[in-house]
């Protein structure tokens, strides 16, 4: 989608601090990080948000699960734990259109999220 601005960072239209890239899934340094490792995994194929996984795409979220995986232990935070977060909708708090996962590490989360 030309007006996505993740789609122009799996693109290189705009700079990112891009961590793991494959034919599949990119993983990038989220530019307002909330936590010491906050990082985005988002799939190269335009997907609105969890609302349109279907039986075609669904493929892609176990590889994102598994690149999540993979990564938390590359930024040795698999140990200590992690959240992963993936925001749906207005009152979700989603503010970006492409479906995307957070990782976030580094540091204590309490539940419930508020
Ligand atoms: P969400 O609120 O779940 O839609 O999350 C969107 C996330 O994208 C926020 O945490 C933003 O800080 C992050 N974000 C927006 N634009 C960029 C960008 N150009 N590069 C990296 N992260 C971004």
């Amino acid at each position: 989608m030309s007006d996505c601005i993740f789609c122009k960072i799996i693109n290189k239209e705009i700079p990112s601090e891009i961590i793991y890239e494959d034919d599949k899934v990119i993983a990038f340094k989220d530019v307002n990080p909330q936590s010491p490792i906050h990082v985005l995994v988002i799939p190269k194929e335009h997907i609105e948000s969890a609302n349109d996984i279907d039986d075609v795409n669904s493929n892609l979220i176990s590889h994102i699960f598994l690149t999540i995986k993979d990564l938390a232990k590359e930024l040795g935070i698999d140990r200590e734990g992690y959240r992963i977060v993936n925001n749906c909708g207005e009152f979700g708090g989603q503010t970006v259109s492409h479906m995307h996962f957070h990782i976030l590490g580094g540091r204590k989360f309490s539940w419930p999220p508020g």
